[in-house]
Order: structure tokens, then C-alpha cells, then sequence
């Protein structure tokens, strides 16, 4: 079965939006085994639109819109699918029952706009949409199917992962397809490359490596015809690569984060964490935040812009004097200070940057990352030459990675950035 993803939306032409939609349901048709021939943006234009869905629908097995199912007068999808099969629109009585009710209930009568949210053509079925007024269409002729979507991503996702991929599955039984995904570091690409050379000559599952902000992926896709089959493929490929490269060189799995696995190694211990960023602006613990169940393990966080900052926080103003701001040996008084400040058990303390210094003894943009906890402290350092939010993500994730193993006493060695 292959497939086709029409983005609809003049926003997306105009580069106003970016069309994550396509992404989404691209990775997520993956999983289902279903390969993917074009993916086409296109504006809210009838004329083009009708030429774009009615070449979809000839040439794919299952064409998936996202956009233009809003009440305007530029959400033409549903229009254009009704002339794209010939086929006239009509209100159905029990979705327009459902959309007053939904307005009802918001508290205003519902806009005569809003009517053509609730028609349908013969050939469709409405897909429920929970989380918005527009219900999808699926809509099937001649062996073809063309699921129309709404834009906004959680509407589109809950569809998919409720409504969109049950039925796609059912429809192309016989065909499963297993990922995993095996998040390495301290070894780099082509000592990976090397060293798992025996297991990049499989086709089946085929094994991928894959460099990232968070370390090199390493992941395998087995195809089979059921999951199981395909699962059991995937086993003796893990255990070799884990036998390999050995356990400790990976630190998470599949959708972890080095956020979701510090929080969830945090809870599984039963410690909580402080922090001080000097460099980093609070993107650390913003990113925290992010995970669910971050509130219980992180006690607190400080910003710091300057020296002053510091030493108002609780740091040595004579040490800053005898190490320099940007040094190993702050770094780690900064993570006592962060346990200490928020009463953590865990400290994590991001040095400011290091400017050009006149010995050379420090690399002008390296931070330091320091690490405290019982009567330990370690730390790491890493080049991050310029404040971008990409290059502070990339610390955050180095000082999570870092606290990860500091927390399981490894070398902190391993998380040393490689480029
Ligand atoms: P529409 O149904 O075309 O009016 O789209 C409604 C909203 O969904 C847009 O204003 C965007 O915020 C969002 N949206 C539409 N298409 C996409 C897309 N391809 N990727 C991400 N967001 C989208
Ligand atoms: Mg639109």
C-alpha cells in the first residue's frame, strides 16, 4: 500500500507556517508499513487544490489531507473532494445536531459558517474529531481512500492515533512493521561504524546509525507479518549491538529524552535536583518542565547573568578570584550551591562561558558542567560558541546525559562532546 500527504493551506506556500502535519503522519505511516510516494503543500486554491487532490486520488492507494476543513471561505477542502468525485454535499443532521451542541455549549449559537463542518458526500463517512468542531472525511471509491484531516496538531493527532491508524492498519494487514531505537554515547560515529561493521550487512532488520543532538541512534527496522515476527527479528539484533558497544554506552531507548530519563531515574531514586545556569539562561530546567512528573524531582533553578549573580546566589566570591568563572573547579561549587540553595539532593551547576583567555588554558566558549551530590562532585566541559538556543540545548542535553551517569557513578568521560 503506498501513500500520498497533501498539506493544504496558503500559510504553508508563504512560509508563515511550517507543516509539521506532513512530518507527523510521514513517521507515523512508517510504523504502519505504509510507504509514502509524495508529499505535496499546496494552497487554499480551487482550482489547484482540485488538480493537486485529483491527481492524488488516481495515482495513490490512500491520500491524507491535512487543513483547509475550517468554517471559511478558504477551507475548500471538503468542496473539492466532493468535485474531485463528482458528488454533491449535504447536511447531516445528526453532525449538525452535534456541532449546535458543541457551541451550546461553549455558550454562543452556532455561525451559519460552521454549517458546512457538518455535511458529508455519499461516498464519506465522518472521522470524529474530539478535540475541535470539524469532524474528518474518510472517503473511499474504486479501491482508492482519501482521508481528509484538520490542521491544527492536536486535532490532527488525536484523529490519527484514534480514528486514522486503527483503520489504515486494518486495511493493510499482513504487513508490521517494528522499530527500536538505541540511543548511544561516548562512542563516536565511526567508531560505532566499525566496531557494529558484522551488523550493518543485515537487510532484515536493516540497522541505522544516526548522529543527533543527544548522542549517535542507533536503530533497527525489521519488517515481518505480524508484530511478533517482527519484534523477534529485532531481539537478536539488540542483544548483539548491547553485547557489542555494552550497556553502559546507552542511555535511553525509543522516545526517551535525556529530559524523560533524568526525570524517571531522579524519581526511580527518590532524589531531587537544584540547579544553577550561568550559561544556559533556565533552558535546563525549562526543558524539565516539559516532562510530566518534573515537579516532583526538581526543587529549584537559578539564572545567573554575571559574577555578581553568583556570589548573590552563594558562591565563593574568592574562589571565582582563584579559578575563574569558566573553570571545572566553579562548576562544581556551582552544583553545591544549587543542592544546597533548593535543598536537593542532586546539584547540577552550568558554568558561564569562558571569554579569550590570554594564556590559552581555556578554550574562549567552553562551559563547564559540574556535578554534586553526598560528598561527590565531578565535572565536564564542553565548546558551545555562540548563545543560539540550539547551541544552549545542546549543553543542557550534555549536563543531563552528564548528571545521568554522575548519578550512576560513571565516568563522566563519555558525554564529553565529540564533532
Ligand atoms: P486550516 O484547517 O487549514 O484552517 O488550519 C487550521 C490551523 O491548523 C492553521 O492555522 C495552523 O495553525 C494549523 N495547521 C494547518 N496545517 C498545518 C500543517 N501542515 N502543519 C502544522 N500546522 C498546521
Ligand atoms: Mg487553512
Amino acid at each position: 500500500m503506498h501513500a500520498e500527504i497533501l498539506s493544504i493551506g496558503t500559510e504553508l506556500l508563504m512560509g508563515e507556517l511550517v507543516d509539521t502535519n506532513s512530518s507527523y503522519v510521514a513517521s507515523e505511516l512508517a510504523k504502519l508499513g505504509i510507504e509514502v510516494r509524495w508529499v505535496t503543500k499546496v494552497g487554499d486554491d480551487p482550482d489547484r487544490l482540485y488538480e493537486a487532490i485529483d491527481r492524488a486520488f488516481a495515482r495513490s492507494d490512500v491520500t491524507l489531507t491535512s487543513g483547509g476543513l475550517g468554517p471559511t471561505s478558504d477551507d475548500l477542502t471538503r468542496e473539492t473532494i466532493a468535485r474531485v468525485c463528482g458528488e454533491e454535499m449535504t447536511v447531516q443532521d445528526d453532525l449538525l445536531e452535534h456541532l449546535k451542541g458543541l457551541f451550546a455549549g461553549r455558550g454562543f449559537p452556532m455561525p451559519e459558517t460552521n454549517v458546512k463542518q457538518a455535511t458529508l458526500i455519499p461516498s464519506a463517512v465522518a472521522i470524529d474529531n474530539p478535540m475541535g468542531t470539524a469532524p474528518g472525511w474518510w472517503v473511499e471509491r474504486e479501491g482508492s481512500v482519501i482521508v481528509a484531516m484538520p490542521g491544527p496538531p492536536r486535532e490532527i493527532q488525536r484523529m490519527w492515533e484514534h480514528e486514522v491508524a486503527p483503520r489504515l492498519k486494518e486495511r493493510n494487514a499482513g504487513i508490521a512493521i517494528v522499530t527500536r531505537n538505541l540511543k548511544t554515547f561516548g562512542i563516536s560515529e565511526g567508531g560505532l561504524d566499525e566496531i557494529l561493521s558484522p551488523l550493518f550487512k543485515s537487510e532484515n532488520p536493516l540497522l541505522g546509525i544516526y548522529s543527533k543532538q543527544d548522542g549517535i541512534h542507533l536503530r533497527a527496522i525489521a519488517t515481518a507479518s505480524t508484530e511478533e515476527e517482527a519484534s523477534a527479528l529485532i531481539a537478536p539484533m539488540e542483544a548483539d549491538v548491547r553485547s557489542i558497544i555494552g550497556d553502559d554506552a546507552i542511555w535511553g531507548e525509543d522516545d526517551e529524552t535525556p529530559e524523560s530519563k533524568s526525570v524517571a531515574l531522579l524519581r526511580d531514586e527518590g532524589l531531587t535536583l537544584g540547579v544553577v545556569e550561568a550559561f544556559t539562561g533556565g533552558l535546563l530546567c525549562n526543558n524539565l518542565t516539559e516532562v510530566e512528573g518534573s515537579g516532583d524531582v526538581l526543587n529549584g533553578g537559578a539564572i545567573a547573568g554575571s559574577a555578581d549573580a553568583l556570589v548573590r546566589l552563594g558562591v565563593n566570591a574568592d574562589s571565582i578570584e582563584e579559578h575563574g568563572i569558566a573553570s571545572a573547579a566553579l562548576a562544581k561549587e556551582l552544583a553545591k550551591v544549587a543542592r544546597v540553595r533548593f535543598g536537593a539532593d542532586v546539584g547540577i551547576g552550568i558554568s558561564p562561558l569562558a571569554l579569550e583567555s590570554a594564556d590559552g588554558s581555556v578554550v574562549a566558549g567552553t562551559s563547564f558542567i559540574g556535578y554534586a551530590m553526598d560528598g561527590r562532585a565531578d565535572s565536564t566541559s564542553g565548546h558551545y560558541p555562540t548563545r543560539r538556543l540550539r547551541i544552549r540545548g545542546r549543553a543542557v542535553t550534555h549536563a543531563l546525559l552528564g548528571m545521568i551517569r554522575f548519578v550512576r557513578e560513571m565516568p563522566l568521560e563519555a558525554v564529553r562532546p565529540r564533532r
